[in-house]
């Protein structure tokens, strides 16, 4: 979490600063702040708690002249948000300014030692920790920025991306990463650095991605120079960006949320593109690893939030129609639970923003063990893309609304296109059943299309529950996860607290809650457990509850029954949680929207999740 940007070149910074942050807002909102070399060798820091439009509102009468400047979008880990913790941080005698995402985990330590040396510090971050540890290093050893940067990186323990400048080397932008993302843009006459690559987009195309342990000296007017743990000259690999400006604006609807809802059919279709042919799947990940999915004994799917639910859908696809047996592990908890993995085993790592520090940390463990890793990420060139033996994009776009809704899609359609793959490689699928489900896969934009017709209702539905305070979500089989998925889309973006239950497990607790102002989210479509479902309806409602019931068209049993049913087109099960999850999505943003919630930036919560 935490964006950084940083520019040096021969145009005002400030803008660039600015337009970059607002960019990576997404990962972070707790404050902000930017550092801004003049040409008198003046650094000046401006930094605000809130919002980067706080900032830009404090910096109106300030100074922001300069052409060098490092800035940064807060997900606060260590210290409140305030205006004091605010980066970027600044060195005791006031000549560094730095900028960091992620933790350093040895800071105490550290800490200790530097206020024994005379440190002062100013406030309860760690990242204060490392912009001091330079310059003490730098003074005491007479050394470069350079060397200082090196020698304070071995010295921390934990997980950076850094950008740092000096007054006394104003032509110079140090920047390094471990375990936290970090691209540098190459212009003709400039250079850009970012924690993605949307604030670089407007500017250039063509980016380097700085690996583990790099670290880059970005100078003036000459090439990019990056060295590795060995200190010695990294190979510079420049790729071209596949990103349009386009799709990083909001292009008419009110929040990017309701946009990305919208544009699933359009994401998926993007999704589904190449990968199905005649009546079967084609993977290249898949194909060009076919030994190691053959061979599989076991499935592990590592993954954190909505990912994590994508993957309890992905568990039920790849045992239903491949047949191997697949285990679904929080990747925080898998990668300190002492895992028994060995190389028989496959690790599927599900993550959007391809930076979950989480889940990149189960992917080393992984290959530690010897298993074949495999990434279902949607950002290009990101960190888990890279750390994977191979792995297929989900394709749909940037997301910008912190609340995952067209990824997740994204994921399960990717997931039934993995497990059909799979079948196919281990003869585990009928004919019957690739044709029904390739024809399906085809069908889901148009499906989706027609699903997003529901929005108007919802929208009416939704003045019933602005102003409760709890919800029920209900699902069986492969609709369980869906509950749990529509429960943390309503709680994350409208803070009312919502469970996730499968729905036969609810009398053994949850039924206990039930009364006439807890409302009951049921996912119900035609599939082997309906009547059960049925059952469990009728459960809430014989106590006085309330239920708004998702199922297919022409379900006149439950219509008889709900007090509000949201008909969705019918497609195989397996492929239904993708359908399922429209009318969720709408539910939560319009409740939200009626509490007046900032959707697109729910409180306490970030996008990429680059801590643990
Ligand atoms: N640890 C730093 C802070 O608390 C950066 C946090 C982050 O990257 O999320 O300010």
């Amino acid at each position: 979490m935490c964006g950084i940007v940083g520019y040096i070149g021969n145009a005002q910074c400030f803008p660039i600063l600015i337009k970059g942050l607002h960019r990576l807002e997404y990962r972070g909102y707790d404050s902000a702040g930017v550092a801004i070399l003049n040409d008198n060798n003046q650094l000046n820091i401006y930094k605000s708690r809130g919002k980067v439009e706080d900032l830009e509102h404090f910096c109106e009468s300030k100074d922001v002249e300069g052409t060098i400047g490092i800035a940064h979008t807060r997900w606060a880990t260590h210290g409140e948000p305030n205006d004091v913790n605010a980066h970027p941080h600044c060195s005791s005698h006031g000549d560094l300014a730095l900028v960091h995402n992620g933790t350093i985990e040895n800071y105490n330590v550290l800490k200790k030692a530097l206020i024994e040396h005379g440190c002062e510090f100013k406030s309860e971050t760690d990242t204060e920790v490392l912009v001091q540890l330079i310059e003490y290093i730098k003074e005491n050893n007479k050394c470069t920025l350079i060397e200082a940067v090196t020698e304070a990186l071995e010295q921390v323990v934990g997980a950076y991306a850094i950008a740092v400048i000096d007054r006394n080397t104003p032509d110079t932008i140090i920047a390094a990463r471990k375990s936290s993302p970090l691209v540098i843009g190459i212009g003709d006459d400039a250079t850009y650095l970012a924690s993605d690559a949307t604030p670089i987009i407007d500017y250039t195309d063509k980016v380097v991605y700085l690996n583990d342990d790099e670290i880059a000296i970005i100078k003036k007017g000459e090439p990019l120079q990056v060295i590795n743990a060995d200190k010695e000259p990294s190979n510079i690999d420049i790729k071209t960006l596949k990103l349009s400006v386009s799709q990083l604006e909001k292009g008419g609807y009110p929040h990017f949320m309701l946009k990305e809802i919208y544009e699933q059919v359009m994401t998926l279709e993007d999704c589904i593109r190449g990968r199905v042919y005649n009546n079967s799947i084609v993977l290249s990940g898949v194909n060009e690893n076919s030994e190691a999915f053959k061979s599989a004994h076991r499935i592990i799917i590592v993954a954190c939030g909505t990912s994590w639910h994508a993957g309890l859908i992905g568990k039920r696809l790849i045992q239903d129609i491949a047949r191997v047996p697949v285990e679904v592990e929080y990747a925080s908890e898998f990668r300190y639970s002492n895992p028994v993995i060995t190389p028989n085993d496959i690790v599927i790592a599900i993550s959007q923003s391809g930076e979950t520090a989480d889940t990149l940390a189960a992917i080393s463990l992984a290959k530690e063990k010897g298993a074949f890793v495999y990434g279902v990420c949607n950002v290009v060139g990101s960190s888990i893309a890279r750390a994977t033996d191979s792995g297929t994009y989900i394709h749909v776009g940037p997301e910008i609304g912190v609340a995952s809704t067209k990824a997740f899609t994204g994921q399960v359609t990717v997931l039934a296109m993995l497990a059909l793959a799979i079948g196919q490689l281990r003869g585990t699928v009928s004919t019957d059943t690739l044709v029904r489900t390739t024809s399906a896969i085809e069908m889901l934009p148009a499906l989706i299309k027609e699903t997003l017709k529901l929005d108007k209702d919802i929208e009416k539905l939704s003045r019933t529950y602005t102003y409760v305070h709890n919800f029920l979500y209900l699902g069986r089989g492969y609709n369980f996860p869906s509950a749990l998925e529509g429960a943390l889309k309503l709680k994350e973006i409208s803070y009312i607290h919502a469970e996730g239950y499968p729905a036969a497990e609810m009398k053994h607790g949850p039924i206990a809650l039930i009364d006439h102002e807890l409302p009951t989210v049921v996912i119900a479509p035609m599939d082997d457990l309906h009547d059960k479902i049925i059952s469990n309806i009728r459960q809430v409602k014989a106590r006085g509850g309330s239920v708004i019931a998702i199922v297919n068209k022409g379900d006149k049993t439950i219509k008889s029954i709900a007090d509000f049913t949201l008909e969705i087109p019918a497609v195989p099960e397996c492929l239904s949680p993708i359908i399922a999850s429209i009318p969720l999505q709408l539910l939560a943003y319009h409740i939200a929207v009626k509490k007046g919630c900032n959707v697109d930036m729910p409180r306490n919560l970030a996008k990429s999740v680059t801590v643990e």
